[in-house]
């Protein structure tokens, strides 16, 4: 079943319209509909199934990064953790942008703050595969709101439904008439979090926080290791190591899990065919 495809709405000027498409593509081929991206790794995985996804400690204002292997051609998407969970969630999307518009093959230097064409293409990009705009006026229409009588709080309910900065929702309901240039000038400051304590979903946001701080390396990595460790090639500290967990709390999961080591008969043998 392959939905039809709506037209491009009148919001999305020509400077937004290559991102937006992208966006709007992806949605569609996956089934997506208008509601949030529950879980962007996975997304990644499907739109880009070469590409790894980690989330890793930073240097401090750096938000993310694509890291290509021109050999392997294999790229990996590093994004920052950060107890700020809307800000890595757009920072997923716009590293995804990137592999999508090829930008990296390109051979462009990584720059945001330089503010370059693809770097806001990557933004309108993320913007609109976070929280299409169709999908937030429909949502409005849900709540009930009147354009122009948007309130603050139906910019906190935007923002918990998508997982969204508060910038990303207030441009999207900017776009469609939701709310006045003044309301999105007044309201620019605000910060997920002091909506969230402000309108009551402090606690979600806590545990959304608690989420985007916790390192993820990449998926498939483990899986060799967790592999590795099986046939007596990692130790469980090794492993540990990179689930960013303790050892004890690594090997009780992993016996709870019924993952244990093989009985070695002869494993030197099997080197060669660990690894891929
Ligand atoms: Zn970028």
């Amino acid at each position: 079943m392959t939905p039809e495809r709506a037209p491009v709405p009148h919001s999305i000027g020509p400077s937004e319209r290559e991102a937006y498409l992208a966006a709007e593509g992806i949605r569609n081929s996956l089934g997506l509909g208008l509601g949030p991206i529950a879980d962007l790794h996975e997304l990644i995985g499907l739109v880009a199934p070469g590409v790894d996804v980690a989330i890793l400690e930073m240097p401090t204002g750096m938000d993310g990064m694509v890291l290509t292997d021109p050999v392997r051609e294999k790229s990996v998407i590093g994004v920052a953790t950060t107890g700020v969970p809307g800000r890595q969630r757009s920072s997923l999307g716009h590293e995804l942008g990137h592999i999508v518009f090829k930008d990296n093959e390109a051979g462009l230097p990584h720059d945001p703050s330089a503010r370059r064409p693809e770097e806001i293409r990557a933004d309108t990009f993320s913007r609109h595969l976070l929280a299409p705009v169709g999908g937030v006026s429909a949502f409005l229409e849900d709540l009930n709101i009147e354009k122009g009588s948007a309130r603050l709080r139906d910019v906190s309910s935007v923002v918990r439904h998508y997982q969204v900065s508060p910038n990303f929702a207030l441009i999207q309901m900017h776009s469609e008439g939701w709310i006045t240039t003044t309301q999105k000038t007044q309201w620019w400051p605000q910060t997920a979090h002091s909506l969230a304590l402000r309108f009551g979903w402090i606690g979600d946001y806590r545990a959304m926080a608690a989420e985007s701080l916790t390192p993820r390396p990449p998926q498939r990595l483990v899986e060799n290791a967790t592999e590795g460790y099986i046939r007596n090639l990692v130790s469980v500290q090794g492993l540990a190591a990179l689930s960013g967990v303790d050892t004890d709390q690594q090997l009780r999961e992993l016996e709870e899990a019924g993952i244990h080591p093989e009985t070695i008969d002869v494993a030197w043998a099997d080197l060669d065919a660990f690894g891929d």
